[in-house]
């Protein structure tokens, strides 16, 4: 796809995406991806665009990060022909599982992911939904790392650009369709 015709996708996907003030805190400008799963069209485009960058690269498996990650990465997965990996907050996977922990504005977070769910030398794609901080990406890479896998790239839905996440991933392979 041209430059131009990413672009004008990019625009349409980005109209359907609401924006709602003060969630869940005061200052906080939600993005708010409802209306977009809601439109067949626009979330088949969306899933599209994102797997885009990674087809014909080898991703074995592609890892959502709870919750709207999830959402995101199921259909990624299946066009990419992946297995699916769930990230979880501390306390809802099931199975035996390794954590990582990091600092959010006030206090800290733990994310975990089953022991047994990524091979040595998977070639792993993570999703989510939003780049801000970049705290929560980088979590889930060194997720990845401690199992031995290989981070391939990180494609999100929407960055926050002033947030600068980027910098906390650096080196890695980072894509985003639309960005603030
Ligand atoms: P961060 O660790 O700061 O990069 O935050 C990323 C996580 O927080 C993602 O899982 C997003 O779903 C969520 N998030 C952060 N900021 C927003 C926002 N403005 N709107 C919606 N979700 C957000």
């Amino acid at each position: 796809m041209s430059e131009n015709n990413l672009t004008e996708a990019a625009e349409n996907i980005k109209k359907i995406i609401r924006n709602v003030p003060d969630f869940p805190k005061k200052g906080i400008l939600f993005k708010d991806i409802t209306p977009l799963l809601a439109d067949h069209a626009a979330f088949r485009e969306t899933v599209r665009l994102m797997a885009e960058p990674y087809r014909g690269r080898g991703i074995t498996k592609v890892l959502g990060i709870e919750a709207r990650g999830f959402l995101l990465a199921a259909p990624i997965a299946l066009e990419l022909r992946a297995g699916l990996v769930p990230v979880r907050k501390k306390g809802k996977l099931p199975y035996t599982t390794v954590s990582a922990t990091y600092e959010l504005e006030y206090g800290q977070d733990t994310l975990q992911i089953h022991e047994d769910s990524l091979g040595k030398n998977e070639k792993v794609l993570i999703v989510d939904d939003v780049l801000a901080t970049g705290g929560t990406a980088s979590a889930v890479c060194e997720l990845v790392n401690k199992l031995g896998a290989q981070v391939a790239g990180i494609t999100m839905l929407i960055e926050l650009e002033f947030l600068k996440g980027r910098n906390k991933l650096a080196g890695r392979d980072v894509h985003s369709l639309i960005k603030y």
